[in-house]
């Protein structure tokens, strides 16, 4: 008789039933007796490494050791409070330590009684002059001699919370389970990978794998496990992407555009410098998509002040020279205007029409905009994404380029798609300044083509950047100052974070007064620029400092994408550390960028937080992007990184992590190319399990081509 336990309710499982199972479900997203398997632990407890306590330093890192309860304090919460810590004190023969706990606090109580022992796993830290451990992850102890020599020396310790450890689901039962799980499903595996992909890779097969994740019996037989899961779950999330890419580029017809043009070369002509070699590049290979017949989908990664507005003008003057129009399309309002500006200078030696279209354009201009655009005589149009709204409507849009993608969703760029001449797309390039590791790119843009501008323009002078607390306020001004005599201009930054906007908002005013106050007018003049203003308002400000007319801009993040003003060479970053390391590195390349020496200066609380200090260190460190964006994936390592971007990768990851498994990830993403090559559709013998793994949910996306 064929069961299908695999795919049974979790409930099912002996030893769960319906409560456990509907815990299973909601903390765990466990739904099947299948997902429960390929739920994996997260780490080991292997039973040959304790610790004794007096060999514990407070530099080591993670340490295992067994200890017995001395004492347990908790301090009496204030009244009606609730309690707020607990601490302990364990020992073994050879030391004692505390240990603190801030959460789950019930719980920590009711197991941590005064003579039992445990074994204990956490990091230890440096706390008044002796060493301690925040935390630490609680197991029952390992009993000498009655250990079960058949279970090798490794125990799996898989994530849970504190719900599931109040109802029983401790790490030996999550043990137990997973043994039963095991017996019932192994001979209904399946495995994934057709047999010529194992043995090239030399992977294990899927039922050892699987077996060896849960209950490995030394550490070699762990490794291989581990890799060949993770390899699985790479290579499937890169072989859905590049399917994806290739059914997509050969089924989208794009626009014919052979030529470069008349408009393209007039405009190249006359600029004013020499376009750097990576600019170069990169409009070839966007030139080489828009001749194919295909439609291009091309992601554009550049760091600030790389110079990828330049490259947005030419592109949009190749559709233009084969007779489509383009538009560009930018996150603010503030932005729209900027561009606009500088790509009418651009166009200037040209006679192509470019027009602005945003929010607070006036209705009698909106109106004659959408006759231009209707009737073809506007080629470029600028503006927000009120340029995607249904009213407008192109003649013949050939070319749609999304500056600062991250901030546009999804859905918005589809609208694009709607937006067809003769039932064809227009080609869409989006432009990035975020530099993003490549191993996250792959996976985040993996449907997407990838060009890099990785050489700056000549002449950019590096930035000096430097850290002060508040203590050095009256330096700072007087340094302001003195930049100021010398004719230059200075941003001031205060950080607007979403949590905390009203006091954000309430710091950003008292530090716009007191900076009044530092620079009176005459002769100082100060201008001020946030989200709560006006478009006017803040239009006016802009302005007001782009045009040299004010001497300080005060503001929040706003100008954190784009602005350029070549004349200012000093960023100051209030509360720097309460920003994210790609926030800061944005902010501090809208400096230097004219040929006068720049400097951004972080001013820092007294007391930061031990990763808040790195960043600030690493920023003074390097002006490279990619290598803090790198740096900053790492630190956040898995944890923050995957929780929040997680959310944003097309497939959620069981095992392996975009920001350590880089080289495995390459691999499979070679591998999965190699298997498209010789076979694009799929449709050979061998692949069928490919396309077995691939019809399931999981990596059914939204292509946006799709969505209207
Ligand atoms: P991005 O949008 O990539 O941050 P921009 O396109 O705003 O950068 O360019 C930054 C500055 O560099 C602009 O003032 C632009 O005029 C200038 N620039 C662009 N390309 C070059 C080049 N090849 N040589 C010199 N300056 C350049
Ligand atoms: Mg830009």
């Amino acid at each position: 008789m064929y069961t299908d336990n695999l795919n049974s309710d979790i409930q099912f499982l002996q030893g769960v039933g319906p409560k456990r199972a509907a815990l299973l479900k909601k903390e765990l997203e466990i739904e099947t007796i299948g997902d429960f398997i390929r739920y994996y632990p997260f780490r080991y407890i292997d039973r040959s490494t304790i610790t004794p306590i007096g060999e514990i330093r407070s530099e080591s890192a993670y340490v295992q050791f067994q200890a017995q309860v001395l004492s347990v304090n908790v301090p009496a919460p204030a009244s009606g409070g609730k309690m707020k810590r607990i601490s302990a004190i364990v020992g073994d023969s050879s030391g004692q330590m505390e240990l603190v706990f801030f959460k789950g606090l019930k719980y920590i109580q009711e197991r941590l009684q005064v003579g039992s022992t445990w074994l204990f796993f956490g990091k230890p830290s440096y706390f008044n002059g002796r060493i301690n451990m925040v935390h630490p992850e609680i197991d029952s102890p390992i009993v000498q001699g009655a250990n079960d020599k058949s279970s090798g020396v490794m125990t799996g310790v898989y994530p849970s919370t504190e719900k599931l450890k109040n109802a029983g689901i401790t790490g030996k039962v999550m043990n137990r389970l997973m043994s039963n799980a095991l017996n019932l499903t192994l001979p209904e595996i399946k495995e994934t990978l057709p047999d010529y992909i194992i043995r090239d890779k030399g992977l294990l097969p899927l039922k050892t794998a699987l077996l060896n994740i849960h209950f490995p019996k030394d550490a070699y037989s762990l490794d291989k496990a581990t890799y060949r899961l993770k390899f699985e779950e790479l290579f499937f999330l890169q072989l859905s992407l590049l399917k994806q890419k290739y059914v997509r580029s050969r089924a989208e017809q794009g626009l014919p555009m052979p030529k470069v043009g008349k408009a393209f070369n007039d405009c190249y002509n006359a600029l004013p410098y020499e376009l750097t070699g990576a600019q170069k590049r990169v409009i070839r290979e966007i030139h080489t998509d828009l001749k194919s017949g295909h439609q291009m989908n091309r992601l554009l990664q550049g760091d600030v002040g790389s110079g990828k507005t330049m490259v947005a003008v030419l592109s949009s003057l190749i559709a233009i020279g084969n007779g489509y129009q383009a538009c560009i399309m930018a996150p603010t309002e503030v932005l729209s205007q900027q561009h606009f500006a500088n790509i009418s200078k651009y166009l200037a030696p040209t006679d192509v029409k470019v027009a602005l279209l945003t929010g607070s354009t006036k209705a009698s201009e909106r109106k004659k905009i959408h006759q231009g655009l209707l009737d073809g005589s506007i080629g470029i149009v600028v503006g927000t994404h009120a340029l995607i709204e249904d009213t407008v409507q192109f003649k013949n849009l050939g070319l749609a380029i999304v500056d600062e993608q991250h901030r546009f969703g999804v859905e918005q760029r589809a609208r694009l798609w709607n937006k067809t001449v003769g039932g064809i797309p227009p080609h869409v390039l989006v432009m990035t300044a975020t530099p993003i590791p490549r191993t996250l790119a792959m996976t985040l843009y993996g449907d997407l083509d990838v060009s890099v501008i990785d050489e700056m323009p000549p002449g950019r002078k590096p930035v000096l950047t430097m850290q002060i607390t508040e203590r050095r306020r009256y330096a700072l001004n007087k340094f302001m100052k003195d930049q100021i005599a010398l004719g230059r201009q200075v941003f001031v930054v205060y950080p607007l974070i979403f949590e905390s906007e009203k006091a954000d908002y309430a710091n950003l005013e008292k530090g716009y007064e007191k900076l009044v106050e530092d620079f009176p007018f005459p002769p100082y003049k100060v201008a001020i620029v946030h989200g709560k203003q006006t478009n006017d308002e803040k239009n006016f400000n802009m302005s007001a400092f782009a045009g040299g007319r004010a001497h300080i801009l005060v503001s929040t993040t706003v100008i954190e994408v784009g602005v350029d003003v070549p004349n200012a060479s000093v960023m100051v970053i209030e509360s720097a550390e309460r920003f994210g390391l790609s926030q800061l590195h944005q902010l501090r390349g809208r400096v230097g960028r004219g040929s006068d020496k720049s400097y951004c200066v972080l001013v820092r609380g007294d007391k930061v937080s031990k990763e808040s200090a790195k960043r600030l260190d690493l920023l003074c460190q390097t002006e490279d992007g990619f290598v803090l964006a790198e740096e900053d994936m790492k630190m956040r390592g898995p944890g923050d990184l995957e929780g929040t971007q997680q959310s944003g990768l097309p497939v959620s990851l069981n095992i392996a992590s975009v920001a350590k498994d880089g080289r495995i990830l390459q691999d499979a993403r070679d591998y999965a190319e190699k298997v498209l090559e010789s076979d694009p559709l799929l449709s050979s013998q061998r692949n069928e399990p490919l396309v077995q793994e691939l019809g399931k949910d999981k990596y059914r996306r939204d292509d946006f081509s799709n969505i209207s």
